[in-house]
């Protein structure tokens, strides 16, 4: 249970009782469907004739329909009811150091649409390119009606939506959200990669219904933990909790571009991973080793390389180290890897798996698992940033 915070509260309202009633409902529909009204007054607890209402509002509004009657013995057949996926569109944006993914996607997290771009240099040039893509998105579906605009970033925003860190965008602190919103003109959410891969996972994701304390990690250009701890995310103070990329696990390590040393993604990412194969110190990147990428050490590692499969091993066991004290330290159910890592499973998965089992307490059962690289989930993130707006549990004091 929250503390009330007296110096920013939210009193409730008949409003209140409604709006909590009506995400109650959406949620049931979108868990269940499809389902009859009475089927939804059974599951809800709510009156018949409360139901009926929210219902009609929600058909009206569009978020809504109803399908083909289902047989029924009895004289009046009940009418299901669906969620309209493609009622809302969602504009999805992740953003890697490197490139830039955008995709169109309804309710579902599925894409009717995607582009790709190289990630521009600086704020504004991002803002500009992703101004085109969300005009060119419209014209070619103008029958959708986009309700937000989600953004997976590699980097930590604060409350306003102000980019306070990226160390590997390597932008300097913008207030991000003001600027997206004043060029697309719809709502938009911002949240870590990491996070926004969580969120996916309690939204679109496979896990039980009770999982309430999930980590993600992704292993990409650096190294992201995104938390989800009494089922919400954490965010900190200044929202820079997660950082456990830049957390020391070697004294006197490896230099980082975040000015410290001896960082678990020096040790863990991807960049580390090919600077490592090159002979090199990942802070020593040079433009030119752009044209070898970590899928090709994946794929050296493949064909049999000794180099690349010792450079995966070493990976695998600094993936592991890491994982170790998160893993004591916060108890959670899951562990969700995320990034092209996880093509290399098989290889990777039982070195991560005996390291954290030699390192970390025997009482913490956790699951490790790599998501599929198919469903996209740092895009699917971001569609999860808008989706929780519409169905998750509304803030009240
Ligand atoms: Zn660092």
């Amino acid at each position: 249970m929250r503390k009330i915070d007296l110096t920013n509260f939210q009193v409730a309202t008949s409003e209140t009782a409604r709006q909590i009633n009506r995400r109650i409902a959406l949620s049931l529909i979108r868990r269940h469907q499809p389902l009859s009204r009475a089927e939804l007054a059974r599951r809800s607890g709510l009156q018949r004739s409360t139901v009926s209402a929210i219902i009609g509002q929600l058909i009206d509004q569009g978020w809504v329909t109803e399908g083909a009657s289902a047989s029924s013995l009895r004289g009046r057949r009940p009418r299901h009811l669906h969620l309209n996926v493609e009622r809302a569109g969602i504009l999805a944006v992740d953003v890697r150091s490197e490139t830039t993914r955008v995709g169109l996607a309804g309710l579902d997290a599925r894409f009717v649409m995607q582009t790709a771009w190289p990630t521009p240099e600086t704020p504004a040039g991002f803002v500009h390119e992703l101004t085109r893509t969300a005009a060119a998105f419209k014209s070619a579906h103008g029958e959708i009606v986009c309700e937000g605009m989600g953004v997976s970033l590699a980097g930590r925003v604060d409350g306003s939506g102000r980019l306070v860190f990226a160390p590997n965008l390597r932008w300097m602190p913008v207030d991000l959200r003001e600027l997206l919103e004043a060029a697309v003109c719809i709502p938009v959410a911002l949240e870590n990669a990491a996070s926004a891969c969580a969120l996916a996972e309690l939204w679109f994701g496979h896990q039980p219904d009770d999982v309430k304390h999930l980590i993600a990690v992704t292993i990409s250009e650096g190294v992201g933990v995104g938390l989800l701890l009494n089922g919400q995310l954490v965010h900190g103070f200044g929202g820079m909790a997660g950082e456990f990329g830049h957390v020391t696990l070697v004294e006197d390590g490896l230099p980082c571009r975040c000015g410290r040393r001896g960082c678990w993604e020096q040790y863990a990412s991807n960049r580390a991973a090919v600077q490592y194969y090159l002979g090199r110190q990942a802070a020593d990147e040079a433009p030119g080793d752009r044209s070898l990428t970590f899928t090709d050490v994946v794929r050296f590692a493949d064909g049999g390389d000794p180099r690349a499969i010792e450079t995966l091993e070493r990976m695998a066991h600094y993936i592991g180290v890491g994982l170790a004290p998160l893993i004591t330290g916060l108890a959670p159910q899951v562990v969700v890897v995320v990034g092209e890592v996880t093509a290399a499973w098989d290889r990777i998965g039982p070195i991560v798996e005996r390291v954290v089992r030699e390192r970390s307490l025997p009482a913490v059962d956790t699951r490790i698992v790599p998501t599929d690289a198919a469903t996209q989930p740092r895009l699917r993130g971001a569609v999860a940033l808008v989706v929780q707006q519409h169905f998750g549990a509304p803030n009240v004091a």
